[in-house]
C-alpha cells in the first residue's frame, strides 16, 4: 500500500499517524472490546474523548473562559442561515464583506432572515483581492459583521483582523482554522466545518461569544439553539461519534507537532515555496493580489489551457493527486492544509518544473 499526496479542497488529506492510530483502535476501543462508533455518547468512555476534544480546541486556540464551543452538524453552510436565526436578536440588519464564493453563499442565506448590507465586495476583480478596510462600509448598529477568513475557492485569505467597533465579528474559518494563532477574543463568532483543517467531514465547530448566545429565534430546530446545545454539552441529540473522536485524534496530532506555532510556521514555508515556484515560472501564474495569497488554498493556471489535461493526468501518474481547479475558476488549485507535509508540496514543485521544461 502507498498513500499519495492528496491536494483535495476537502474533504482533504489526513495525517497519516492519525489514520493509523483509528486503524489501531478501530476493532477494540480502550479496551471496551467495541468500537468507538459502536459506544453509548453517555458512557464514560466517550464522555473522556468529548472532553479532550473540548478541552484541546480551547488549549490550541487558547479560547477565553466567555466564549463556548459547540460542535454541531449541518456543516458551515447550515451556519449560513443559522448565525441570523441564533444572534439578530431583534435586529433587522447584519453586514457581509463578500470576497468569494463562500462569502457570497453566506450572504445570500442571510438574505432570508434580514437585510444584509454588503460592507465590502471584490467581485469585480474576480474575487482576487480584499478591499482595504478604510473603503468598508459598516452599520455599527447592525447586528454583526460577517467575513470569510480564507476564500477556498479563490484563494484569497485574510491577513489580519479587521476590527470596527463593538459590532460583533462572525467568521468564517472553514478552510484555515488551526492553521495559524489567532485573537479569539476579537469574535463575537468564529465557525468551521471539520473537513479541511481538523478532520473527516461531520462536526461543525462554533466558538461563540457568551454574551450571543440564549437569543435565537424561537422558531429554530432546538438541535440549532446554540443556547440549547450549550446546555446540553453538544449532546442535545446524538452526536457524530466516530467524527467527534477522529477530530480529536488531528487535535492530539497537532499538540504532538508543536501545536498552532509550529502548523503556523510549516504552512508559510509551503505555501511561501509553492508561490515562489509559480512566480519563477512562465507557464504558471495565480492572479490574486499577492498581499492576500492564501496559504492553504494556491490556485493556479497555465499560460495555454490546453495543457491542462495532459498537467492532470501526469500529475496524477506521479501520485499527486486532486489538483484539478473549481469549476468556477478553472486551472489548478493545490489545497495545502496543515496535514499535507512539506514532502508533497516539494514533490508537486518538482513536478510543476519538469513539466514546465518537457511540455512549456
Ligand atoms: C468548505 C467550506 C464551506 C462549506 O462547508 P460545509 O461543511 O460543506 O457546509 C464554507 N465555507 C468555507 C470557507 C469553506 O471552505
Amino acid at each position: 500500500m502507498s498513500r499519495i499526496f492528496n491536494f483535495s479542497a476537502g474533504p482533504s488529506t489526513l495525517p497519516e499517524a492519525v489514520l493509523l492510530k483509528a486503524q489501531e483502535e478501530l476493532l477494540d476501543f480502550n479496551g471496551s472490546g467495541m468500537s468507538v462508533m459502536e459506544i453509548s455518547h453517555r458512557g464514560k468512555a466517550f464522555m473522556s474523548v468529548a472532553d479532550a476534544l473540548r478541552s484541546d480546541l480551547i488549549e490550541l486556540l487558547n479560547i477565553p473562559d466567555n466564549y463556548k464551543v459547540l460542535f454541531l452538524q449541518g456543516g458551515a453552510t447550515g451556519q449560513f442561515s443559522l448565525i441570523p436565526q441564533n444572534i439578530l436578536n431583534g435586529k433587522s440588519k447584519a453586514c457581509y464583506v463578500n470576497t468569494g464564493a463562500w462569502s457570497k453563499k453566506a450572504l445570500k442565506e442571510a438574505q432570508q432572515y434580514c437585510e444584509v448590507m454588503v460592507s465590502a465586495n471584490s467581485e469585480s476583480s474576480n474575487f482576487t483581492t480584499i478591499p482595504d478596510y478604510a473603503e468598508w462600509n459598516v452599520d455599527e448598529q447592525a447586528a454583526y459583521l460577517h467575513y470569510t477568513d480564507n476564500e477556498t475557492i479563490h484563494g484569497v485569505e485574510f491577513q489580519d483582523i479587521p476590527e470596527f467597533g463593538d459590532i460583533p465579528l462572525v467568521c468564517d474559518m472553514s478552510s484555515n482554522i488551526l492553521s495559524r494563532a489567532i485573537d479569539v477574543s476579537k469574535f463575537g463568532i468564529i465557525y468551521a466545518g471539520s473537513q479541511k483543517n481538523m478532520g473527516p467531514a461531520g462536526v461543525t465547530i462554533v466558538i461563540v461569544r457568551d454574551d450571543l448566545i440564549g437569543h435565537a429565534d424561537k422558531r429554530i430546530p432546538s438541535v440549532f439553539d446554540y443556547e440549547q446545545q450549550l446546555k446540553n454539552d453538544s449532546m442535545l441529540n446524538t452526536p457524530a461519534t466516530f467524527n467527534w473522536y477522529l477530530v480529536g485524534l488531528v487535535l492530539k496530532w497537532m499538540k504532538q507537532e508543536g501545536g498552532i506555532v509550529a502548523m503556523e510556521q510549516r504552512n508559510q514555508v509551503k505555501a511561501g515555496k509553492l508561490y515562489q515556484a509559480i512566480e519563477a515560472s512562465s507557464l504558471y501564474s495565480n492572479p490574486v493580489d499577492k498581499k492576500y495569497r492564501s496559504r492553504m488554498n494556491v490556485p493556479f493556471v497555465l499560460a495555454n489551457a490546453e495543457l491542462d489535461k495532459t498537467f492532470l493526468e501526469l500529475a496524477e501518474k506521479k501520485g499527486l493527486s486532486a489538483l484539478k481547479g473549481h469549476r468556477s475558476v478553472g486551472g489548478m488549485r493545490a489545497s495545502i492544509y496543515n496535514a499535507m507535509p512539506e514532502a508533497g508540496v516539494d514533490a508537486l514543485i518538482d513536478f510543476m518544473q519538469e513539466f514546465e521544461r518537457t511540455h512549456g
